[in-house]
């Protein structure tokens, strides 16, 4: 039996990550979950999973049922503590950097479908970065590809990108986007802050910085894509010419089940690509002028030091801003961009540091998202 742990377990890959182990209870256990609080859902899944341990980041109370409740930081810490198989990063954002610290930090087994964290402890942690079940689809597609083979065999890795739901939008039309525009994404179900990162492109650059330290591989080795049909995940382009994709329909499902029960594949639904279906790929060159946040994130992973931690924090509020109707669709980048050029720390010696950057730019980028909020 194997034994797992699902921080953030009521978000969007938290619950999928459910939906697969509802399917093999007899093989996993969930020995914990963990959300920010203690709502109806997580209730629910304590009541159907009942796990030893859940995890909260507030409340009184002790006990659900026969399930001890881990409250805080003492209560993370002991839940990242526990004697498991298999942890499930799971939480979006940046609340989950400190998680996957500590995971790393002690050496347990981990899964994370959270790009942020690997982002932002970026050079600190490299070397704990080879043994991560990466979530993350098209990590997951490069990952399933690359195995162990040789760096020197490897051309370039290819990350494709649906390209959002603006792909096709002309540019003048992207200061009117609506919140409801930019949350209803063509191919892939997700949460809310990843959809909007994922309308600006943000996302893929992101995913670039990911790819970068997940695989140690060079900015000038990782290429992005758009794919619209979201059909092929990644690419590894070899030096003999030979490339190998990783293709399925978008389904989060598969990169979760591959990572849960790594190296085995489970069946998890007649949802099979059909070839014949399948009219044509397309792939295109990404629009940097459209969506120069793509741009400037790998610039800033190429930059390094506290720039991948700045431009990730102050996209997470600038993104909280939009999702709450105060700013508009473009000022996303302006509000990043203000925050990078106002930055005035430029220390990172330490994981210390990563969480006194990441603070100061909480404040920082807050201040400037408020200015745009008011006009
Ligand atoms: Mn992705």
């Amino acid at each position: 039996m194997l034994k797992v742990g699902i921080l953030g377990s009521t978000g969007s890959v938290g619950s999928q990550t459910l939906d697969v182990i509802r399917k093999y209870k007899e093989q996993i256990k969930v020995e914990l979950l963990g959300a920010s609080k203690l709502s109806e859902n997580l209730i629910n899944q304590i009541k159907e999973f009942k796990p030893s341990y859940v995890y909260v980041e507030n409340t009184e109370e002790k006990n659900i049922d026969d399930t001890k409740v881990l409250v805080g930081e003492d209560g993370l810490k002991q839940a990242v503590n526990l004697d498991l198989d298999l942890f499930v990063n799971a939480i979006a954002g940046i609340k989950g950097i400190l998680p996957t610290y500590l995971l790393l930090k002690y050496n347990k087994t981990l899964a994370t479908a959270n790009k942020e964290a690997i982002i932002c402890l970026g050079e600190l942690l490299k070397d704990k970065y080879k043994k991560i079940l990466p979530i993350d689809s098209e990590h997951s597609a490069i990952f399933q590809i690359l195995k162990d083979r040789n760096q020197k065999e490897v051309r370039r890795i290819i990350l494709t990108a649906s390209g959002g739901p603006f792909v096709n939008m002309p540019a003048e039309d992207f200061e009117n986007i609506t919140v409801k525009q930019a949350l209803n994404h063509p191919t892939w179900i997700m949460g809310k802050k990843i959809t909007i990162d994922s309308a600006t492109l943000m996302n893929k650059g992101l995913e670039v910085i990911e790819a970068h330290y997940l695989f140690s591989m060079p900015y000038e080795k990782i290429d992005v894509l758009i794919h619209p049909e979201s059909i092929i995940h990644g690419m590894v382009e070899f030096v003999d010419g030979t490339v190998i994709s990783n293709m399925s329909n978008p389904d989060m499902k598969i990169p979760i089940s591959y990572a849960l029960f790594y190296p085995e594949r489970k069946f998890l639904s007649n949802n099979y690509l059909d070839f014949t279906k399948i009219k044509s790929l397309n792939f295109l060159k990404p629009d940097t002028e459209k969506f120069p946040l793509l741009k400037l994130a790998v610039e800033c992973g190429k930059k390094g030091g506290v720039y991948p931690t700045v431009l990730t924090v102050a996209d997470e509020i600038a993104v909280n801003y939009f999702l709450e109707e105060r700013i508009k669709f473009t000022d996303i980048h302006k509000i990043i961009l203000e925050t990078l050029e106002k930055f005035d720390y430029n220390k990172l010696d330490s994981v210390d540091d990563v969480f006194y950057i990441i603070d100061k730019t909480i404040n920082l980028a807050t201040e400037i998202a408020k200015k745009y909020g008011s006009a």
